[in-house]
């Protein structure tokens, strides 16, 4: 469910008629919708209330610092995966005690920049990531919370590029090398063992492999106690899936209800770090028309946004609903959507049925609150698209389209 529907046909975000905020900040733009992502929090959230739990948004999905701080309101947390990420929760006021840090190469400086915040857990995912942060945290006289990111060789059924907890993965530590894992992390000054993490990949449309995942680190919660390693927190990680086209992923009241059920009576505080669930739905990503060209192969609809401003189509083949804000009502047609980047690769979709569109008109392109500004670039040396965001029946500006002058600007002064 979003906020993003026709009245008297025209494309709505919220209370706002999307041709309204085009006339005034241009395309391409990313709209965001307030109450979708607060919506969407609480759906999630609100699932796990029988038992102890910390939200964690997945702050590499949507990093916008609006993003954040509507979240953080509504009490989330973050999950992040880098420095920089650290530097934009804390900014938006996330609580350091609801920050977890992921990654597979968390550099000297991430490192203590996450010690000095006193975040509450590293998710290690390597031997020599644990003796880093040992000695850091022994140079500043500290103590690190950990987990260790368990790869539990679960097979998540997603796209490849986004399955990340089978055993030719880069992530996590082998399920099998984890009781030495946690007996070395015990004896060493400057950690702490507090949890045990997964996280299994992305775009996950059923419940059974989290269930899956959360039985081996059940099992190995077990092992622990009875090596006196006390666990408090079982991270489950992000993952569940959403609508992009037909996809039928399971309601988040179901998915919390079977994790809590399976998790009932275990003292422990689950953390989850949902990204796409949250902000995917609740987000578009609205164009121009600039040209159109027909081929003897193709009618090709030439648009203002490229891979460049969203690149999933491109990278990992990706569906999004594309529809007019308009709607004409006009016979159908067969499209490719294509950006104006000089690649083959640059489409938004293929062998698209729209109405017959015209230079100059407007679409929107669905469901890219998620993984869509953040993987922008400026390929092309095309400045990168503004962020809208609606609440209720007003709009407002929370990143400024990027202009010429950034383009050069770190260039020019060196
Ligand atoms: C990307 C990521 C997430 C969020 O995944 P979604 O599929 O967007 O929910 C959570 N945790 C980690 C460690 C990640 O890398």
């Amino acid at each position: 469910m979003h906020y993003f529907n026709l009245r008297d046909n025209r494309l709505f975000a919220e209370e706002v008629e999307v041709e309204k905020i085009v006339e005034k900040y241009g395309t391409p733009i990313y709209i965001y919708s307030s109450r979708t992502l607060k919506r969407h929090f609480h759906a999630f959230d609100s699932a796990f209330y029988s038992i102890p739990h910390i939200t964690c948004f997945s702050v590499k999905c949507n990093s916008n610092l609006h993003v954040l701080k509507t979240l953080k309101e509504e009490g989330a947390g973050s999950d992040i995966v880098s420095g920089g990420e650290l530097f934009k929760a804390l900014k938006a006021g996330i609580d350091p005690k609801k920050i977890v840090f992921s990654g597979v190469g968390k550099q000297d400086h991430e490192i203590r920049e996450a010690l000095y915040a006193d975040i509450l857990m590293f998710n290690v995912e390597s031997m020599q990531e644990l003796e880093k942060i040992n000695q850091i945290a022994i140079s500043l006289n500290k103590k690190a919370r950990i987990s260790f990111r368990i790869n539990p060789d679960v097979d998540p059924k997603t796209h490849p590029y986004i399955s990340t907890g089978l055993k030719q993965n880069k992530f996590g530590i082998d399920i099998n090398d984890a009781i030495y894992a946690y007996r070395t992390a015990k004896e060493l000054k400057g950690i702490e063992p507090v949890g045990i993490d997964c996280h299994i990949g992305s775009q996950l449309t059923e419940i059974s492999p989290f269930l899956e995942a959360l039985d081996k680190l059940k099992y190995l919660y077990t092992e622990l106690k009875e090596l006196g390693i006390n666990i408090q927190y079982l991270d489950l990680g992000g993952g569940l899936g959403i609508t992009y086209k037909e996809e039928e992923p399971p309601h988040p009241k179901e998915f919390g209800e079977a994790l809590s059920k399976s998790l009932a009576g275990y003292p422990l505080t689950l953390i989850l770090e949902p990204g796409r669930v949250i902000a995917g739905n609740a987000g578009i990503l609205v164009t121009k028309v600039i040209y159109t060209k027909n081929t003897s192969e193709k009618n090709f609809l030439i648009v203002d946004a490229g891979m460049n401003d969203l690149i999933r189509p491109s990278f990992y083949g990706s569906y999004h609903r594309i529809a007019e804000v308009k709607p004409s009502g006009r016979p159908i047609k067969k499209y490719d959507v294509v950006g104006p980047i000089c690649e083959s690769g640059d489409f938004l979709a293929k062998d698209r049925e729209l109405p017959e569109v015209f230079a100059g008109e407007i679409l929107c392109i669905f469901s890219t609150g998620a993984y869509g500004f953040v993987m922008s670039s400026q390929y092309n040396s095309r400045p990168r698209a503004a962020e809208v965001m609606v609440q209720g029946d007003e709009f407002f500006l929370i990143r400024q389209r990027e202009t010429y002058r950034d383009l050069v600007y770190l260039e020019e002064n060196v």
